[in-house]
């Protein structure tokens, strides 16, 4: 078989040497004779991984001691109504950066729940190039319980790399398509989501990583698996957690400790998204839309301007190996999600494609 190399936005590419370590251990997981998957979520062994997961990701990631890591389910969506019912309290609303999709999405969510003010902060200009607009909100972030945005924009690949400034307000950011990609300053937030099929694991299991004194404010109609106080006392497994998925993200720290730790990634990031973009940008056949500062590192979108032609291009690249290339439904042409699992060999065979489809098309 042909090496395939995996763009998909999520779920995602998980690194090669985690993937042999699972199917190492399936079968005997800790010398039970059992796989991690059949054994109580209660019991010596499990506790012993959550604990060491914890431990791990607290260090890779420099996570506070003020802060809690809860694994939950129901996805980072899930996250979108879990937050309003967390955090809402005296000031009754809360602030909304629109960048995009997904923070379009969280804010349509919370609107169920509380009231809101929207800000769209990312535009198109004349060009159709779309770039963030605004980062400075300290004026008007104290009215907020909390103000919300999304790190990276998955399908568009819209990325805010300044940490919006929102003086002593909470910001809360979904970063489900940049986790860790990055080493960050996590004391600038009250509230961290992801799902983790992007950066961390499998689908199925979403982080939370939360200032303490966010805790214990949830408002009383908040179902228990999405209350962070009943969650962090029962740690997180106020239900049967997601054991198998929660063990493969164990699995993926301890990698990412051992390639030595996140800026390992960030540079191998930054060398991917460079190479792509380089190449996208002395080019006449394909185009990317996006402002150079709010370039995505993880997703890459690029198009011909030709559907057919990159329907065409889609269906080529998937027979040569290079798979799970076709754009969002809401957007169209091509993405190309170079999260920290995809090895640079990934992004190098993608342009030497790109070269040959141009010579052939153009
Ligand atoms: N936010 C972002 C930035 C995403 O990319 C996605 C999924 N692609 C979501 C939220 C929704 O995540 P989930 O499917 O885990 O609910």
């Amino acid at each position: 078989m042909t090496q395939v190399f995996n763009f998909s936005a999520g779920p995602a590419m998980m690194p090669q040497a985690v993937l042999k370590t699972a199917q190492a251990e399936l079968l005997n997981w800790q010398n039970q004779g059992t796989s991690v998957m059949e054994v109580s979520h209660r019991g010596k062994y499990f506790m012993e991984l959550i604990a060491q997961a914890d431990k791990d990701l607290r260090h890779l990631f420099k996570v506070p001691d003020n802060y809690k890591i809860l694994f939950l389910q129901g996805g980072a969506r899930g996250q979108f109504a879990a937050v309003p019912m967390n955090l809402i309290g005296a000031k009754g609303k809360a602030l909304y950066l629109n960048s995009g999709h997904w923070s379009a999405m969280a804010a349509k969510e919370a609107r169920n729940f509380c009231e809101i003010d929207e800000i769209s902060i990312a535009e198109k200009d004349e060009n159709g190039v779309i770039g963030v607009t605004r980062t400075d909100f300290s004026d008007i972030a104290d009215q907020y319980d909390y103000v919300h945005y999304c790190t990276n924009e998955t399908i568009t690949g819209v990325q805010i790399k300044e940490v919006p400034n929102v003086g002593d307000a909470v910001l809360v950011a979904d970063m489900s398509s940049d986790i860790m990609s990055k080493q960050i300053d996590i004391s600038k937030f009250g509230l961290i989501y992801a799902g983790a099929q992007k950066n961390l694991g499998p689908a199925g299991i979403t982080l939370v990583i939360v200032r303490e004194d966010l805790i214990g404010h949830a408002r009383r109609a908040t179902p228990s698996i999405w209350n962070y106080e009943v969650q962090a006392n029962a740690d997180s497994m106020i239900n049967t957690p997601p054991t198998f998925a929660w063990y493969l993200c164990s699995l993926v720290f301890r990698h990412m400790l051992a390639e030595g730790g996140i800026d390992v990634y960030t540079r191998r990031n930054a060398t991917k998204a460079e190479l792509l973009y380089n190449f996208l940008d002395q080019s006449k056949f394909y185009r990317n839309y996006i402002a150079k500062p709010n370039r995505s590192v993880m997703n890459v979108t690029f198009t011909t301007d030709n559907d057919e032609l990159n329907m065409k291009f889609v269906a080529e690249a998937t027979a040569a190996g290079l798979h799970a290339l076709k754009g969002h439904k809401v957007l169209g042409g091509m993405r190309a999600s170079l999260y920290n699992a995809m090895p640079i060999e990934g992004v190098q065979a993608l342009i030497e494609f790109m070269k040959k489809f141009e010579a052939e098309n153009a």
